[in-house]
């Protein structure tokens, strides 16, 4: 060990073993780097705006006259996670089933995006929610009262999904 830093120390020339040349550089860069554009965002004031690529948490799409899923459950059978369940039930309305019940468990979801990617319906999509917060693992679960995003809100993912999917 001591022979190593030795080599090294012998290596060093004049200026190198002052070590005020490396000092004057180091405070050089720092200077530097003061006088360029801050990149820190006081979040939550500043909010960042994701773009429709974006990967957060999975929601359910809301059109004007329900949920689009028709409870076909694959989303449910694909989650590496197992984190989503579906109850389908039946409906007068033009699709005949819809989720009765549809949960979530964020404390399972990895983000991996294969429920969207697997959705015939397009109707599980990621949405641009990133900040998630909940305290107990009962709140982590989230129902339909949480994941039903209206369409509208949803027109840059669904559009993403149109280009690239
Ligand atoms: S994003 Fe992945 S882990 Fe999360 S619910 Fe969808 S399939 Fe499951
Ligand atoms: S979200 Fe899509 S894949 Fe999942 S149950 Fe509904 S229609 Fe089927």
């Amino acid at each position: 060990m001591n022979v190593t830093t030795n080599t090294r120390a012998q290596r060093m020339n004049f200026w190198e073993k002052l070590y005020l040349p490396e000092i004057a550089k180091g405070l050089a860069l720092t200077f530097k780097t003061m006088f360029r554009p801050k990149l820190t965002r006081q979040y939550p004031e500043e909010r960042w705006e994701p773009l429709g690529s974006y990967r957060g948490r999975p929601v359910l799409v809301l059109e004007e006259d329900g949920e689009r899923c028709v409870a076909c459950g694959l989303c449910s059978r694909v989650c590496p996670a197992l984190a989503i369940e579906v109850q389908a039930a039946e409906t007068d309305r033009d699709k005949e089933r819809y989720p009765s019940k549809f949960e979530i468990n964020m404390l399972r979801c990895i983000y991996c995006g294969l429920c969207e990617e697997v959705c015939p319906e397009e109707a599980i999509v990621m949405s641009k929610d990133y900040d998630i917060v909940f305290h107990s693992q009962e709140e982590a679960i989230f129902g339909k009262d949480k994941l039903l995003v209206p369409i509208a809100r949803l027109q840059e993912r669904l559009e993403f999904l149109r280009q690239y999917k």
